[in-house]
């Protein structure tokens, strides 16, 4: 389903030696069906941001290559997949947003595809560059930016945060994620939150230097194994808290903890910080000021196609949102899913800017989000559509009316 990468196990790859697919023969029985079953319509490119950026990445092109070379290796031939039909630049241009599969009308899903043929080429150690570089710091600093681990809490500095070891009859453990503690201006959406909680009263804490990077864009990059190691450490710190619901305002962490960390024995209630905001306010805990000046929304492609929350945000910020086009489960990518977060981008390929116009297009003097890598996407191409647009998240935008 939707937000889903199946597992593989070291056993497995020590049995078959085979890591994601490098060949026509290690896809699975329902990928190679599903090659046969495109009918060439067209719609997962019409859908596909990387494509419409204009990167070497057409899911159609892909489906339609790969079954090219399933023929011609059913009649003998011996073109290779990696370099000879699909180039390095196709398998790494992909935002993992999920548009191509729920666009297309006979299941195929050229995203699942991508993700086993990137798995082929992080373990022949393919991945290079900048990206390469972040998924060696989740390594060996538990975050992508390299910073200390024992500074996850600087952002809290002056605020009464919680940290769960003090405070083990917390009701909801808040996951902060590596962009709301280390990113300058993720910290500022990650104080608004916590004044917010402060305020409702909430009953929560936080791990502080205990929460480490879920490795969603690890197992996204296609390196399983450092996702495991990173979902390892964090499923028994969430143990030893016996944590059973958790906040989080990214919506990256929050599908790695919904989707992805079940495959290991995790069984958590995730709820994002604009679901959980509106339900302060709907008990009465928080009051909801109404909102000044105009604002449009863009639906981060984790919250709203993946995990189905586009309601609560809006709600959050109030009657008369100035709607994009593609919105709700058929938003448009920022740019930043799939590991492209960590990635150099060619100037005139931004897919932040892109829909950065879109937004910009409604007219709106606020573009509101739900993610921190939403957030930095879109004030850079807020800022390349040469606009003053403000660029913030709901949170902020409820905070600020609550003068907080
Ligand atoms: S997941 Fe998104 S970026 Fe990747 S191929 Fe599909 S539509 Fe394109
Ligand atoms: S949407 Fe599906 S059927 Fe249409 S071209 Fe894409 S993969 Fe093929």
């Amino acid at each position: 389903s939707l937000g889903q990468l199946k597992p593989i196990s070291i056993e497995e790859v020590e049995e078959t030696g085979v890591v994601g697919v490098s060949e026509i023969a290690h896809l699975d029985q329902q990928q190679l069906l599903s090659l046969d079953a495109c009918m060439e319509c067209g719609r997962c490119d019409d859908a596909c941001p990387a494509f419409a950026s204009g990167k070497p990445l057409s899911p159609k092109a892909l489906v339609q290559d790969l079954k090219g070379l399933m023929q011609a290796t059913a009649n003998g031939g011996s073109v290779a997949l990696h370099g000879d039909t699909i180039q390095a630049e196709t398998v790494w241009a992909c935002t993992s947003c999920n548009a191509c599969v729920t666009a297309c009308p006979v299941r195929v899903d050229p995203l699942g595809l991508l993700f086993d043929l990137r798995r082929d080429r992080a373990a022949e150690g393919a991945l290079a560059g900048s990206a390469a570089n972040s998924m060696r710091q989740m390594q060996t600093k538990g975050n992508p930016w390299g910073f200390p681990q024992a500074e996850r809490l600087v952002w809290a500095e002056g605020l009464d945060v919680p940290l769960a070891s003090d405070h083990p009859d917390f009701e909801i453990l808040w996951w902060v994620g590596c962009a709301g503690s280390f990113d300058r201006r993720a910290q500022k959406v990650t104080r608004a939150i916590a004044k917010l909680l402060i305020k409702a009263g909430v009953n929560f804490a936080v791990l502080g230097p205990n929460e480490c990077c879920t490795g969603d864009s690890a197992r996204r990059l296609g390196d399983e194994f450092l996702f495991q190691e990173l979902a390892e450490k964090n499923h028994s710190t969430l143990k030893q808290h016996s944590v059973r619901k958790i906040l989080t305002q990214c919506p990256h962490c929050m599908n790695s903890l919904t989707h992805d960390y079940p495959q290991f024995g995790d069984q958590f209630e995730v709820v994002h910080h604009t679901e959980f905001l509106q339900q302060l306010i709907d008990e009465g805990k928080l009051t909801a000021p109404k909102r000044n000046g105009s604002v449009t929304y863009h639906d981060p492609c984790y919250l709203a196609r993946v995990n189905g929350v586009h309601q609560a945000p809006r709600d959050l910020l109030g009657d008369g949102v100035s709607e994009m086009e593609q919105r709700r489960e058929k938003t448009f990518c920022c740019g930043a899913g799939g590991g492209r977060m960590w990635m150099e981008e060619e100037a005139d390929q931004r897919v932040s800017v892109l829909r950065a116009r879109e937004a910009v297009e409604t007219g709106a003097e606020t573009v509101a989000v739900g993610c921190p890598f939403c957030l930095t996407m879109m004030t850079d191409g807020v800022k390349s559509c040469g606009s003053g647009a403000v660029v913030e998240d709901v949170a902020e935008n409820l905070a600020k009316r609550l003068g907080l």
